[in-house]
């Protein structure tokens, strides 16, 4: 199973339908798994090299494991805690499934039986810290190397055999910083977010993960499932999810370390991303994209109004006026002071009065044409107006000749504010 991959490289169209008859087959997923006929089985190994493809899992990072349309990677994350965890383990079983599983290192050192457990019936086991602190993303270097050396002391410690332990590590929390990934790579540890959770850590019911779980899987098409094999809510959802992953047909793959004796399985590096662009995508085989267009480009000036009026010897298109004052007045002028004052006398003053409308109008007239009120006849007249309201010689004084004071009204003067 291991070489599976080898019949891709080749492009052997006889190797390739070989291949895919040995690894989709479901008669032969049963003959894999004794007394369980209708199990969903592995179909494939693959051996990948951590140096190789540092980080994986399209939740944080651009590759994500080497997998083919419908194939799904099973994780399990923070045990083992021996009551979930041993059931988890035993629907695996049941169904010949083998998965990857990230320990806590205080769970290893509570429950070392736990670990053993896994390693002994095949599973790939990785490290998820010592505490479990959700707070990777802001802790200083050293204490995250303390918390990654100490998921991989106790896990280690907890195997018959060390070297079994992969070197494989989930950030907890997927709280991610760069620091604590090159502390991780530099030490050819390959650090795995996912491509698809089940929420089986919140507050929700079995149901609800499943239908996460198969509902996030459909809208990729494959992928790594992140699931925690401590939760009783996972324990519940599982059979149910391997149960659709096969009536769906899915199929699982296990993922193993490259050893000196185990070299990687051969991949090209598009098969690492979730979604690579097909034969058929025609910007797949354009060349890259300069970046000079953009970077390079001076900003052009925007055209001048005579620009746009070019011909207009020929055709007009604007009014000469509208040209002329376009130019030249790039901005209104600001109002004067004088502009919401109203001189007294006018008649928007007088009608504000008690006067009738016919005294005020004759009033007012009589102040806009000063020249007039000198005769005898006019004078009179607004000797006699006067009287009739007491507002007015004021008025009557400044119509005989002194300039017009400008009254301000309130309202105007408010409103211009
Ligand atoms: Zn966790």
């Amino acid at each position: 199973m291991i070489g599976t991959g080898v019949a891709f490289r080749t492009r052997s169209w006889t190797v390739l339908l070989l291949g895919l008859l040995t690894t989709a087959s479901p008669a032969a997923f049963a003959a894999d798994c004794p007394g369980h006929p209708d199990a969903l089985g592995t179909s494939r190994t693959i051996v990948v090299d951590p140096h190789e493809h540092p980080r994986i899992g399209t939740m944080q990072y651009r590759e994500t494991l080497p997998l083919k349309d419908h194939e799904v990677v099973l994780t399990f994350d923070d045990g083992p805690l021996p009551k979930n965890s041993n059931q988890v383990l035993q629907i695996l079983a049941d169904e010949c499934i083998k998965a990857t599983f990230f320990i806590i290192g205080e769970q290893a050192k509570a429950n070392p039986e736990g670990v053993r457990k896994l390693v002994a019936a095949g599973h790939t086991v990785g490290t998820h810290s010592m505490t479990h602190p959700l707070t990777f993303n802001k802790m200083p270097l050293d204490k995250a190397e303390a918390q990654i050396n100490g998921g991989i002391e106790w896990t280690s410690a907890a195997m018959t055999d060390p070297s079994k332990l992969a070197p494989f590590f989930r950030i907890p929390g997927l709280m991610r910083a760069e620091g604590v990934e090159n502390l991780l790579i530099s030490r050819g540890i390959q650090v795995w977010s996912a491509d698809f959770p089940a929420d089986d850590w919140r507050h929700v019911s079995p149901d609800r993960v499943y239908q996460l779980a198969i509902q996030r899987l459909e809208a990729k098409g494959k992928g790594i499932l992140l699931l925690h094999d401590i939760q009783a809510r996972t324990v519940a959802a599982l059979p149910k999810i391997i149960r659709d992953l096969k009536a769906r047909g899915y199929r699982i793959v296990h993922v193993v370390p490259a050893t000196a004796d185990r070299p990687a399985t051969p991949t090209m590096a598009v098969e690492w991303l979730l979604h690579p662009p097909t034969e058929t995508t025609p910007i797949a085989r354009w060349p890259a994209v300069p970046n000079f267009v953009f970077t390079q480009t001076e900003r052009l000036p925007a055209p001048g109004l005579a620009d746009l009026n070019a011909q207009a010897a020929h055709q007009p298109l604007l009014p000469r006026k509208t040209i002329a004052q376009a130019d030249v007045a790039a901005t209104l002028p600001a109002p004067g002071r004088d502009l919401f004052a109203i001189p007294e006398g006018s008649i928007e003053v007088l009608l504000s009065t008690t006067l009738s409308r016919r005294a005020a109008t004759r009033l007012a007239m009589a102040a806009e044409t000063p020249h007039a009120a000198k005769g005898k006849a006019a004078r009179v007249q607004a000797r006699r107006t006067a009287h009739a309201a007491h507002a007015v010689p004021k008025h009557v004084s400044q119509a005989k000749g002194a300039p017009p004071r400008p009254t301000r009204v309130a309202s105007l003067k408010k409103r211009a504010q």
